[in-house]
């Protein structure tokens, strides 16, 4: 038998990584072989890691650790089937019971990531019929979300709140489908944004979805455990929370562990775990998994999950003030994501490496989780981070500033 179709299907896949390669947007994966800390290693090198979202350093926290061992050894491995079958396991209620606390909501689902979150929550929401709109720049799950649910898609652009009004004004006036009241509309928007670590205005957001009776829902992946009295979250910070019909997130950042994670009323979450595509098809979460991302949140409301945000924000004050001193285009971030924009794909790759040599980890993000021309060193700090750390990464930010501007 010949391999003729599976020789040609290689060629045109090594076509189109050529393709890649020469835009310089082609990726590979870096082995690590150490914990998630403030260092890291990887081929052997010891790095200094501004590249994590382990924004309060508790993804080797043992609170977690001890955690996820105890619910291995009480419930195995796997978890055996869906949550619907015969996998909806103690961790995973103790973990739903813990973020509904946490997040003052009356229920909480927990999904196998952030990702499964957005689209298996948007899906079931929405329709053919219905209206989507969204920020720019929100995160490809919520993107992709959009279009598999099929609705009409409208696209504002970054936090531009008087687009945002034409856009929910035009909504209102669209005809109903046959035997329907009106089309549903759902605005989503992230509350910090991921790669440019800026932050929408949720009470404006809130008072014009009000007006046009939008439904609403915001993603608090950079956010949870940063923002907020309780470190709930921006939409605790500006007193959005009640108003919020749909709070998502991620419990593999701030939180430490893996899964995410929907709250809201008791009847949102029963219709998800009626509707949600991606919560009913898909194999429960491990039980460690739900085990450590609990105990990640019993860390993050605790006396030291206080001071560990206290101690991420200094840090991040301190990197800032030295970038104001810089010339280093202010991006407007006001969080533990500090990107420093390059612009150039290859300049931002060579900057990159030219860090790495010197012992110092921030990868380059380039097209398609940026726009194409807007790539950039995405910098985040942690709670793990100390003060000689970051003496070190300013020391180093000053010599990339030369390079950059070289380029
Ligand atoms: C990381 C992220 C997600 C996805 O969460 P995972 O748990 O990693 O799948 C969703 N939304 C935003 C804004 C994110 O940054």
């Amino acid at each position: 038998m010949g391999r003729h179709t599976v020789n040609q299907f290689s060629a045109e896949l090594n076509r189109r990584l050529e393709a890649i390669r020469e835009q310089n947007l082609f990726r590979e994966l870096r082995r690590v072989d150490s914990t998630q800390s403030s260092r890291i290693e990887i081929n052997g090198r010891s790095l200094l890691n501004f590249s994590s979202n382990d924004y309060l350093g508790l993804a080797d926290h043992p609170h977690l650790k001890e955690a996820a061992v105890k619910a291995v050894k009480h419930f195995g491995a796997g978890s055996g089937a869906s949550r619907l079958i015969c996998g909806s396991l103690g961790p995973h209620h103790e973990l739903e019971e813990a973020l509904a606390e946490f997040k003052q909501s009356e229920s909480a689902l927990a999904f196998s990531s952030g990702y499964a979150a957005a689209v298996g929550t948007i899906c079931a929401l929405m329709g053919k019929e219905d209206i989507v709109v969204i920020d720019k720049l929100v995160h490809a799950s919520i993107v992709d979300a959009a279009r598999l649910c099929g609705a009409k898609l409208r696209v504002y652009p970054h936090n531009n709140l008087n687009k945002l009004e034409d856009i929910l004004r035009w909504a209102d006036k669209q005809a109903p489908a046959s035997g329907k009241e009106h089309p549903r509309k759902l605005l989503v928007t992230e509350s910090v944004f991921s790669m440019d670590g800026d932050q929408a205005s949720l009470a404006e957001i809130v008072a014009l979805k009000e007006k046009y009776g939008a439904w609403l829902m915001v993603d608090e992946a950079h956010a949870t455990g940063l923002f907020g009295e309780h470190r709930r979250g921006l939409a605790e910070q500006s007193k959005t929370s009640e108003q919020i019909e749909i709070q998502m997130g991620t419990l593999g950042k701030a939180m430490g562990a893996s899964g995410g994670y929907v709250c809201g009323t008791k009847v949102l979450i029963e219709y998800l775990i009626n509707r949600a595509r991606s919560f009913i098809f898909s194999t429960a979460p491990v039980p460690a998994a739900a085990a450590a991302a609990r105990a990640g949140v019993e860390v993050l409301r605790s006396v030291e999950g206080r001071s560990r945000c206290g101690k991420l924000w200094q840090s991040v004050h301190r990197i800032k003030q030295v970038l104001n001193q810089t010339d280093w285009q202010d991006s407007g971030s006001n969080s533990a994501i500090i990107p420093l924009i390059l612009g150039d794909e290859g300049r931002a790759m060579e900057v990159a490496n030219a860090l790495r040599e010197l012992g110092i980890f921030i990868p380059a993000v380039r097209y398609p989780t940026v726009a194409r021309g807007e790539a950039r060193l995405r910098l985040t700090l942690t709670a793990s981070h100390t003060a000689d750390e970051l003496e070190t990464l300013i020391t180093h930010l000053a010599v990339i500033s030369k390079n950059a501007k070289a380029g």
